[in-house]
């Protein structure tokens, strides 16, 4: 009988985990209106969800997140028109993204926080992908929700969720209040973040006299870098350039392009490289660090 506890303690967890994943898929379906109209200057509010090809509003018992998708089949139920295997794909996505993040941070005042975070990272992945643009209406919520949630975290719950605050600046400025360090922590991983987009940027143009990349990626890195703090704004860089730059390669060798000019959408892989060093920088980084100190 006294095995009755850890399953129970189980089910509670596997309950948590099915909840988070849920919600992850209903926030997908959100994100998947965002995705489609914020690059089109279309209201996500009204009107309700309608299919893409012939306009018919899509009924509720249609628009369950990932199912509808598989029971129909990829298909309008009134036009049998295509229905893009983008939306159960961003659904499952944003699920399993849910997921992770509940089981990294655990059921706490800051999981909101992240989520939200990784539910703005999605959006701009997509809408980049899509349409080569990260729209403001999404990148300068992003940086106000990272400060935010830095100045809150610093006055009631202390600074646990932000590795950045072991190292400097804040570690120079120790004594201070804690929502004057948590701030300067923050506005310097900002800096960080989009300065070393905005440098790059700017010596591209100057050595190869052509645009690197638009200001959307400089405004997203705000919001990044202060959510994130420095180190794992490094690590979403670093992350960025490298898969970045192996697709750019990718792309050129299959169109059979020489001078590597090829447009990327780097906001993809900055967006995939920050929910990454989210959920796994830190041990990244200790690795990393573990195996090259002497
Ligand atoms: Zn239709």
């Amino acid at each position: 009988m006294n095995q009755e506890l850890p399953s129970f303690v189980n089910a509670e967890s596997v309950f948590l985990g099915i909840s988070f994943f849920s919600l992850g898929a209903i926030i997908g379906s959100f994100l998947n209106v965002v995705i489609y109209r914020v690059p089109r200057r279309e209201s996500i509010v009204f009107p309700n969800s309608f299919c893409p090809e012939c306009k018919t509003p899509i009924k509720p018992y249609d628009n369950i997140p990932i199912l509808s998708w598989i029971i129909l089949k990829g298909k309008c139920r009134h036009c049998k028109g295509k229905i893009s295997l983008r939306y159960p794909f961003v659904e499952f996505l944003t699920a399993t993204i849910f997921f992770l993040t509940f089981k990294h941070i655990g059921l706490n005042a800051f999981l909101p926080f992240a989520l939200a975070f990784v539910s703005a990272m999605i959006a701009l992945i997509f809408i980049d992908a899509e349409h080569m643009i990260l729209p403001d209406v999404i990148t300068y919520p992003l940086f106000v929700l990272a400060l935010v949630s830095r100045l809150a975290f610093a006055l009631f719950f202390g600074k646990e969720f932000f590795s950045d605050l072991n190292y400097f600046p804040a570690t120079a400025i120790e004594g201070f209040p804690s929502w004057i360090v948590t701030l300067i922590s923050a506005i310097f991983g900002a800096l960080v973040g989009s300065g070393f987009l905005l440098i790059t940027a700017k010596l591209w143009e100057y050595l190869r006299k052509v645009e690197a990349m638009g200001m959307g990626d400089v405004k997203m890195m705000l919001g990044v870098g202060a959510f994130l703090g420095w180190r794992l704004t490094f690590l979403t860089i670093f992350f960025g350039a490298f898969t970045g730059s192996l697709a750019g390669v990718a792309i050129s060798l299959i169109r059979g392009e020489r001078n590597l000019q090829t447009q990327i959408p780097f906001g993809v892989f900055l967006g995939a490289g920050a929910i990454v060093s989210l959920l796994l920088g830190e041990q990244i980084i200790n690795a990393y660090l573990q195996a090259f100190s002497p």
